[in-house]
C-alpha cells in the first residue's frame, strides 16, 4: 500500500486532462443512471480496500467540521464546544473549522481513529464517490484521485463503465 500511496500523485496527475475533459462532458450530459452506477462501483472498491492499511486521507488532508460535528464530538470528550475549538481547530480561508494540522491529531500510529464513533460527516463520507450527483463534485474529485487509491480507482472505472 505504501508503494501505492507514493505513486498516487504521479498517477493522478497524468489522467489529469483526461479526467478534466471527462468530468466537464459528464456535468453536462449526466447519464441517468449515474448515482446507481456510483453506488455499485463505490460499493465493490471498499469491498476490497482495507482503509487501516492506508489512512492517507487522514494523514494528509482534514475534514472540515461543521457545527453539529463540533457539538457531538465535544459532547464525546466533555468539553465545551469553544473549548474543543480552541484546542483542536483553526478557521481557514473559507471560514470553515478544520484541523490546527495534519496528520488529524485523532489518527493513530496503528492507523485507527480514536474519534470513529463521532468522527466528522465528512471523514464519514470521504472519498464521497457514493454520493448523489457525483459530476456535482468534479473539482473535488480531481483533487480526491491524488489522496485516495480507492477514489482514483473508481474514477479510472467509472470512465469505463460510462464512456463520454
Ligand atoms: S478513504 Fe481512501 S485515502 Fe482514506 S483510508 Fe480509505 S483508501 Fe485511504
Ligand atoms: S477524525 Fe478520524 S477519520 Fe477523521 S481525519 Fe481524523 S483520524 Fe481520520
Amino acid at each position: 500500500m505504501d508503494e501505492v500511496i507514493r505513486e498516487l500523485p504521479k498517477r493522478a496527475q497524468e489522467k489529469q486532462t483526461e479526467n478534466k475533459k471527462y468530468f466537464a462532458k459528464l456535468k453536462k450530459k449526466p447519464p441517468k443512471n449515474l448515482d446507481y452506477v456510483m453506488q455499485e462501483l463505490h460499493e465493490a472498491e471498499f469491498e476490497k480496500t482495507d482503509c487501516l492499511q492506508c489512512a492517507n486521507c487522514c494523514k494528509t488532508t482534514g475534514p472540515l467540521f461543521t457545527n453539529i460535528d463540533v457539538e457531538r464530538i465535544a459532547k464525546h470528550f466533555k468539553l465545551k464546544p469553544q473549548k474543543f475549538i480552541d484546542q483542536y481547530l483553526r478557521i481557514d480561508e473559507d471560514n470553515d473549522y478544520v484541523l490546527q494540522g495534519v496528520p488529524c491529531t485523532f489518527l493513530g500510529a496503528d492507523n485507527y481513529c480514536s474519534i470513529y464513533e463521532v468522527r466528522p460527516k465528512a471523514c464519514r463520507e470521504f472519498p464521497h464517490t457514493d454520493r448523489r450527483k457525483f459530476q456535482q463534485i468534479s473539482n473535488l474529485t480531481m483533487k480526491n484521485v491524488a489522496i485516495c487509491p480507492a477514489a482514483y480507482n473508481i474514477v479510472e472505472a467509472m470512465k469505463k463503465k460510462l464512456p463520454m
